[in-house]
């Protein structure tokens, strides 16, 4: 051979050895995605942006599982943009994915609301049902298609706390000129009872509690009441959460960029949005226990249920309310009448196992 075909075999040699070496790694950059989450919650908040099945920790778990070819870059509220503008953001494809809660783009697409909590609709177990196994999430995405968008629960905070009051409620008279913080379908039904609703963010809350600007408000639950230090600025702490059993938190996608994924990353994202779910439930399951108890035991909180004749006036004030709304646009009614029948199923269910259950355990 000469020295010239010597050095052309040689060159070709080296090319398809380089080239056998450098395919999955050339492969493997073109399947890697950089993507950008926002947040609509604030920097540190426990659940809704650190800590377990947190949005900060769903992206983790996706880098993790995915061995970092999906790489979701998180921007808590404000960051990168307000927080309430995920919605439009997420629209335009400027970022792939916010993490928030759909009864926010109320505004947008009334209908979104019964994809975050309905009062006294579904609980966790119930709306999990709903939206895995009975169409609820087929449903939510068919909302979202016309807006170039596609949604999945990434967590819930399980049932909530009616809310805070400075003076107790023993009649639906009590509610009558109080000014309250609660968004939401509640909100309507509570001005049906003559309530002022303010919309407040949550780190309004606690001083307009304070310096009586409102008279009441509902959050979360135990844990995060306490973190925002509600008890301090008022005592009766009414249960159980007619207004919201159950609230989900929306990952929302830009549907292009989520049809740019590959199957297996697809596949990731949707098993860490479940893992999620479920993780961020547990947690607050396990620590809203330990919150209550504190907060009777060390702080003075006077815990109770609402009376059984508050609580069948808010039940059929609700039926109105959601009457009125869905009659508004069709898209509504489809939603809720799809909602209502799964909840009623739920509910004949739930009448015959979690309640004859609860009702032995606490005898
Ligand atoms: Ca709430």
């Amino acid at each position: 051979m000469k020295r010239r075909d010597l050095l052309k075999a040689s060159v070709t040699a080296g090319a398809a050895a380089g080239g056998l070496l450098a395919a999955p790694a050339i492969a493997r950059a073109k399947d890697t995605f950089n993507w950008k989450m926002t947040n609509m919650y604030p920097a540190g908040a426990p659940f809704y942006t650190v800590g377990p099945g947190s949005p900060t920790d769903f992206c983790a778990r996706v880098k993790e599982m995915s061995d970092g070819r999906l790489n979701i870059q998180h921007f808590a509220a404000g960051e990168l943009i307000p927080p309430k503008e995920g919605f439009d953001a997420v629209r335009s494809g400027t970022i792939e994915m916010n993490a928030g809660n759909a009864y926010y783009w109320a505004g947008k697409i009334f209908a979104a609301q019964y994809f975050t909590t309905v009062p006294f609709g579904l609980n966790f177990q119930g709306v999990n049902a709903w939206m895995y196994h009975a169409g609820g999430l087929e449903l939510w995405n068919e909302v979202y298609a016309d807006y170039g968008l596609t949604a999945l629960p990434m967590g819930n905070t399980g049932v909530q706390m009616t809310g805070w009051f400075k003076k107790p409620i023993e009649s639906v008279k009590d509610f009558d000129g109080l000014k309250m913080r609660i968004p939401g379908l509640a909100g309507k039904v509570y001005e049906k009872l003559g309530v002022a609703v303010k919309l407040l963010p949550g780190g309004e809350i606690f001083p307009a509690l304070e310096r009586g600007v409102i008279d009441a408000a509902e959050f979360v639950g135990p844990f995060q009441d306490r973190r925002m230090g509600l008890h301090k600025a008022a005592k009766y702490y009414y249960t159980t959460g007619w207004h919201e059993p159950s609230n989900v938190t929306e990952l929302l996608m830009n549907k292009k960029a989520w049809d740019s994924l590959p199957k297996d990353l697809q596949a990731i994202v949707k098993s860490c949005a479940q893992a999620c779910n479920l993780d961020s439930h547990a947690w607050s399951e396990a620590n809203n226990a330990d919150a209550l108890t504190d907060l009777v035991t060390n702080h003075g909180v006077i815990a109770q249920t609402l009376p059984d004749a508050v609580v069948a006036e808010l039940k059929t004030l609700t039926e109105q309310v959601l009457a009125e709304k869905s009659a508004a646009d069709p898209l509504t009614k489809k939603v809720h009448d799809h909602f209502m029948a799964f909840r009623d199923k739920h509910r004949s269910w739930a009448a015959i196992s979690e309640k004859p259950y609860q009702g032995m355990i606490s005898s």
